[in-house]
């Protein structure tokens, strides 16, 4: 596989993304897939409030344009405008003044974390309220406030953006990331950007699977996509959720429900190279939308790929979570993983070695000629031992690539030279 896309146009998506309020619906969804269309063709898919969506109703539509808290001296103690997160998600328009032991009823902070602003959302109770800094909020002195929350909850349509990649075959590849949280750079632009650049590297390619690119917001967008798609959803083989791809945190991989699933053993090899602090995970029914597609009425084989652990973090649902907590080179790596991880899915095989009693005679075949001088050529040479000793039929060339504690891709070219010179074919 070619490699053209960098760190800093992966960061720069993200940056694009960040300052844009998303939720689960509105308006910040669609600028988000406008941002990300000019990375890959994304479609918006609209499903209209109201609609049943498996034992869900699609929400209302909720658009907010201003919100703040004035004090006595009209001046904005509290402003949307200045940070996303101090509005709760979904707060119900308001336009009223009260004194400050009120108000509070209507703020949440982190007291333990006095100069953070917490994310909220009240998706599913009618209300309104502010997040704020605890610091922030101590320093108000009692009096009355004016409080304004300029948003409107009214019927409309949940957004999801979708992209297909045709393959040869119809077995799907599906790779999820999530679309409704506000400026939270990890949690959310990070993982859009780096599916959104996946797909625009695998459209240049030829491709064995058809990929499904899936930009929904977390809970009900998977649940929509799954509604609209019942039929069809087993066509989806292997598949990866993407979100905290940017922090410095080391690559994370949680596994399928099914636990030894193809997509399970391919990022475990992955990240079995990755250094010494990648981990692999069990499944469990909690974190992003793999909770969804790992229900057990569509058990789709879908993992997800994260770097520090969901809601293990600092900074994690706060405005820590801003575009100084991920970095370009964080982003590039989690990039390469998951294309390493899809390259396994998309090229492992099992081969039989045609010359099987005795090494066979490389240097007459010129396949030693082949390598040498490659600055690889050591691992390259036994990359060529190991696949001709192990492809009795019996092994995969990932099974191989792990035994052998070389990167796949290593094997798998290897592989194809072996095959050239006939040495090696693929079983059926
Ligand atoms: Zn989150």
């Amino acid at each position: 596989m070619t490699e053209t896309t960098t760190g800093q146009a992966l960061y720069d998506t993200a940056a694009r993304l960040f300052p844009i309020c998303r939720s689960i619906t509105g308006d910040g969804v669609r600028q988000s897939l406008a941002v990300l269309r000019e990375v890959a063709p994304i479609e918006a898919v609209e499903i209209p409030s109201g609609a049943p969506i498996l034992d869900w109703t699609a929400p209302k539509e909720w658009n907010i344009r201003d919100a703040w808290i004035k004090n006595a001296a009209g001046e904005r103690v509290v402003d949307f405008r200045a940070n996303n997160l101090h509005i709760l998600q979904y707060s119900t328009p308001v336009r009223a003044t009260l004194p400050l032991a009120e108000l509070k009823k209507h703020i949440f902070t982190i007291p333990a974390e006095p100069d953070l602003i917490p994310y909220r959302t009240s998706y599913y109770s009618e209300r309104w309220g502010f997040c704020m800094a605890q610091r922030a909020l101590d320093a108000l002195p009692d009096g009355d406030y004016e409080v304004c929350v300029d948003s409107t909850l009214a019927d409309g349509a949940l957004t999801y953006g979708e992209l297909v990649l045709p393959g040869e075959i119809e077995d799907e590849i599906l790779i999820s990331a999530h679309i409704c949280h506000p400026s939270l750079a990890n949690d959310n632009c990070a993982g859009l950007s780096v599916a959104a650049h996946l797909a625009a590297a695998l459209a240049q390619e030829k491709r064995r699977h058809t990929f499904r690119f899936l930009f929904a917001p977390g809970t009900v967008g998977a649940i929509a996509w799954l509604a609209q798609n019942e039929a069809r959803a087993h066509r989806i083989k292997h598949g990866l959720v993407v979100s905290g791809v940017g922090d410095a945190g080391a690559p994370t991989y949680k596994r399928t429900r099914r636990g030894d699933a193809p997509v399970d053993r391919a990022m475990a090899h992955v990240l079995s190279l990755a250094g010494p602090n990648a981990r692999v995970i069990d499944f469990s029914p909690y974190g992003y939308d793999e909770r969804q597609y790992n229900s057990p009425g569509f058990l789709l084989d879908v993992g997800l790929f994260q770097r520090s652990e969901f809601g293990q973090f600092r900074e994690y649902h706060t405005s820590a979570d801003n575009l100084d907590f991920i970095a370009p080179e964080h982003m590039a790596d989690s990039f390469a993983a998951l294309r390493a991880g899809i390259d396994i899915l998309e090229r492992n095989r099992t081969m039989l070695n045609l010359q099987p009693k005795g090494e066979p005679q490389l240097g007459r075949r010129g396949l030693y000629a082949a390598i040498g001088g490659d600055k690889d050529s050591y691992s390259k040479n036994m990359a060529m031992l190991w696949t001709l000793n192990l492809s009795d039929g019996k092994h995969t060339l990932l099974d191989i690539a792990t035994r052998a504690k070389l990167p796949f891709a290593t094997i798998a070219d290897i592989a194809a030279v072996l095959e050239k010179a006939e040495l090696l074919r693929e079983t059926a």
